[in-house]
């Protein structure tokens, strides 16, 4: 005979399922419903793209992992450092005076101006909105550098004021990415500073860039560079720089963790440079992930297109294959195939996404824009399926690289089934920000939601955070979506009422 604790047990499953299959039914309707939603605002015939800048504005949008710290900062906000400062500014140039004195500017009719002057003078303003940025470069004639080159000019406008207030700095893009619905992102900070003058004198480092250019295989290259880590990983100087950069991070990351948001760092060594400054900078990078959980990855930047990027890439590869051994745990992160028809020769079109994968043993790659130029593209394209993630910069690719809309390799990737994540790179330079990187997507490729929500997922999964942290973003991100969805649901029921 059943008793009455039985009998009270079963009621309570029997209804406790019944109010689970009610909350799935209404999350599944709610899900449904902004996907109706969507589609009404994506159809070809007509895309209602303020409509879907809200829609995107508010929902999930997981991470952003491929962003650079000095570039997603907005001239204004580094404006607002130099009158800190008290500082001053050349307007015939744009650039910053450190210096406070009101001198005369040489080759200059005006005189040093005030961030406030410069504020009050419209002309002067928008020159120097249009050097440290992007902003109006296509949209009025005027004179002006290549677009590749406006762009990576503006790091040298910035440049001198970029590094203070780093504290500050990231507070502000933490905000920005909470505003848009961001949980969690991992900023491309800085390289670790040491210099190779400091460690080599000028005879030894002449003779081990010649030794590394000269290398043929990744045991010669691997041979070098052990050479190189005996003479510095127990150098007190290099060690000390190291734990300096890590420590002025410790500090300035105080109070950016909270329970709906996480950001963690990469450093990175700058491609144009020598290569064996190229690889303390990787190498320092390493020992920086090695000492502190809050930098999870090395990435190699600069324009890929440099002659020395380019004469030294397969050399840049091979340290990495040295290093991911050496330190497989480091996260790996590269730039790779930022490149197209024109703006290089076609050989160096054929392998540089290839060589990222095989030597590098890159996790993510950074762009992936020459895919379709690469002598084995259907091989690289069916290991990235398998092994990797595609970082999707569009508005950075359409600025740089005039590469935009269907000449764009999304549809590859997309046909491939290749992984892929949308990110901005920087935003602050492009003035744009996550939310208007799915609008690009969305209205260029139509994508259907539940792709979108993918990508959004895999900005998580593929991020450089622990295991157990991604769970729990994940997690959170999911309850995002149920309440995004809830939201849009009824909005999209307001909409219908109303036709
Ligand atoms: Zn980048």
């Amino acid at each position: 005979m059943v008793n009455r604790l039985t009998l009270y047990s079963i009621l309570i499953v029997v209804l406790s399922g019944c109010a689970n299959t009610r909350v799935i039914q209404s999350e599944t309707s709610h899900f449904k419903a902004t996907e109706e939603f969507y589609q009404s605002i994506t159809r070809p015939s007509a895309i209602d793209e303020s409509t879907l800048n809200l829609f995107l504005t508010k929902m999930p949008k997981g991470a952003d992992i491929h962003h650079h710290y000095s570039g997603t900062i907005y001239a204004e906000t580094y404006l607002d450092w130099v009158k800190e400062k008290g500082w001053l500014i050349n307007p015939c140039t744009s650039r910053i005076i450190t210096s406070n004195k009101k001198t005369k500017i040489k080759a200059c009719d005006k005189p040093a101006m005030t961030v406030q002057e410069l504020l009050n003078d419209n002309r002067s303003f928008r020159q120097l909105l249009m050097l440290w940025s992007n902003k109006d470069f296509s949209n009025h004639f005027h004179e002006q550098v290549p677009p590749d080159s406006n762009f990576f000019n503006t790091f040298g406008y910035f440049g001198p004021i970029s590094d203070d207030n780093q504290a500050i700095g990231l507070k502000i893009i933490k905000q920005r990415a909470i505003d848009e619905n961001v949980s969690y992102i991992e900023t491309m900070l800085s390289r670790v500073g040491v210099k190779a003058k400091n460690f080599f004198d000028n005879q030894q480092s002449i003779s081990l860039i010649d030794e590394l250019r000269k290398t043929e295989s990744q045991k010669e290259v691997d041979t070098i560079l052990k050479k190189i880590d005996d003479a510095v990983l127990n150098n007190s100087d290099f060690v000390s720089q190291v734990k300096s950069f890590v420590d002025t991070l410790e500090q300035d990351h105080q109070g950016i963790d909270q329970s709906n948001f996480t950001m963690r760092y990469q450093s990175y060594a700058v491609r144009v440079l020598n290569p064996l400054q190229v690889y303390l900078d990787l190498l320092a990078g390493y020992q920086a992930c090695e000492t502190s959980p809050l930098f999870v990855g090395v990435n190699i930047v600069a324009p890929e297109n440099n002659a020395t990027a380019l004469a030294d890439y397969t050399l840049h590869m091979r340290m990495y294959n040295y290093l991911a051994r050496n330190y497989p745990q480091v996260g790996r992160a590269l730039h790779a195939g930022e490149l197209t028809l024109g703006m290089v020769r076609p050989e160096d079109l054929l392998f540089h996404i290839e060589e990222a994968r095989n030597i590098a043993k890159a996790q993510r790659i950074g762009h992936g824009i020459d895919i379709p130029y690469e002598k084995n593209s259907i091989n690289v394209l069916k290991d990235l399926k398998e092994n990797a993630v595609v970082e999707i910069n569009l508005t950075s690719n359409e600025f740089i690289l005039g590469v935009k809309h269907n000449a764009h390799p999304y549809n590859i990737y997309s046909k491939y089934d290749v992984p892929m994540v949308i990110s901005t790179d920087d935003s602050g330079v492009s003035r744009n920000n996550l939310t208007n990187e799915f609008v690009l997507l969305t209205t260029r490729y139509r994508p259907d939601y539940s792709q979108i929500k993918e990508y959004v997922f895999n900005s998580i999964k593929y991020s450089f955070l622990t295991e157990e942290k991604q769970k729990e973003i994940m997690k959170d991100l999911s309850l995002r979506f149920q309440v995004f969805e809830k939201e849009m649901s009824g909005l999209w029921s307001q909409i219908k009422q109303a036709q």
